[in-house]
């Protein structure tokens, strides 16, 4: 076990007029489960790649431990990696594809098996042992992957978007088995994934990534209640934040008709006549009809989406001449239909406010408090 280090590592293709990864100051710690997680191209397989030794640094570092690693071969690194597409060996059974790397050791084969043995009993793969790849499902072909990994002992684990290939039950499932086969071993664990529901779930810490640059790294929690940015406040959490760009009046921001109040700190600090505001879904309110004295925002519904333990409504908002796309949850399971009319508050002290010029997560909003 170690931790992990990355000391503003750089990697530049010729063919891209930027890095891939720019200057990446990142620390995990020993034991530790960190998420890369970012959109499609944003360089989370090319960091965890450096890590591993596949590709060059062009600048900065990677230590493992105290170790730099920069410039060593991948063997002398002393990691697992799970790959997206398993690489698993057709012509072994899955207890040797396991087993492979202990082989290529040259470990005595009594101490090898037992190690297989155990990778499989944490894996619940016992029961396949002696099949192969080509006659498994894909998530237990997925757990074989991992197993190779398990038995290696190794100082640290690197897993590519490991579940990518399986279907929804099957990818919580195998999830929730990660990460308590993670917790159980204590091995220091960096894991890439796009999908941020995933990353949520399974990590300690998740390091947010946008075209190569490093966004934001916190807990899920923190990471969800203080983004640090419009992109990683619209990134984060499903359905995305309602951002929106309002002119400030003198106490708050105004939606048409709608004063929303701010923070005086956040107001000195917007520097510009515009903010961002970012109202995740479930931070509305409904008002019943009678309530006219209430200021809020009239809703009709465009679409509802059900998915089954919570209703998200689509929705068009007006006030005054102001008009946006809103996508608000509201509690229990109200019953709207497309079409439908209502009327809902802004819990103001909950908004996120961001600079409408760099993006940045503004000081002293209320929210800062949780
Ligand atoms: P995905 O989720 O789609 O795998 P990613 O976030 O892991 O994406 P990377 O695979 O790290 O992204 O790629 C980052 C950028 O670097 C992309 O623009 C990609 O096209 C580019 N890139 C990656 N590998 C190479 C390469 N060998 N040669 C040139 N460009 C590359």
């Amino acid at each position: 076990m170690a931790s992990v280090t990355f000391d503003r590592a750089t990697r530049c293709f010729p063919a891209m007029d930027r890095p891939a990864v720019d200057s990446l100051d990142l620390e995990i710690e020993d034991g530790e489960f960190m998420v890369l997680l970012g959109p499609s191209g944003c360089g989370k397989s090319t960091c965890l790649r450096m890590l591993a030794g596949l590709e060059d640094v062009d600048s900065g570092s990677v230590l493992i431990g105290v170790r730099d690693v920069t410039h060593l071969p991948p063997r002398d690194r002393d990691i697992a990696m799970v790959f997206q597409d398993y690489a698993l060996l057709p012509h072994l059974s899955a207890a040797d594809n396991i087993g492979f790397a202990l082989r290529i050791a040259r470990m005595a084969r009594p101490p090898a098996r037992q190690r297989v043995r155990h990778a499989a009993a944490v894996l619940d793969l016992e029961q396949y042992l002696d099949r192969r790849p080509g006659t498994l499902a894909g998530g237990e072909r997925q757990r074989v992957a991992t197993g190779r990994a398990l038995v290696r002992d190794p100082r640290a684990y690197l897993m590519d978007e490991p579940l990518s290939n399986l279907d929804a039950r099957l990818r919580a499932q195998t999830r929730a088995r990660i990460v308590r086969m993670q917790h159980h071993l204590g091995i220091t664990t960096v894991y890439v994934t796009h999908d941020q529901l995933e990353a949520m779930a399974v990590g300690d810490r998740v390091a947010v990534l946008r075209d190569g640059v490093l966004q934001q790294v916190g807990t899920p929690r923190e990471v969800y209640r203080r983004p640090a940015n419009t992109f990683v406040g619209g990134f984060v959490g499903s359905p995305a934040m309602n951002l929106l760009r309002l002119p400030l009046s003198a106490a708050g921001a105004r939606f048409g008709a709608l004063d929303i109040p701010l923070a005086r700190g956040t107001l000195r600090a917007a520097g510009a006549p515009e903010i961002v505001l970012g109202v995740r879904p479930e931070q509305f309110e409904f008002l019943s009809p009678e309530d006219r004295e209430t200021p809020g925002l009239d809703l009709v519904v465009d679409a509802v989406e059900d998915t089954g333990a919570v209703v998200h409504l689509h929705t068009t908002a007006t006030s005054g001449r102001a008009r946006a796309e809103l996508v608000v949850r509201l509690p229990g399971r109200p019953a709207y239909g497309e079409g439908a009319s209502l009327r809902v508050a802004i819990r103001a002290q909950e908004v996120h406010c961001f600079s409408a010029v760099t993006g940045r997560r503004l000081p002293g909003d209320t929210a800062s408090a949780g």
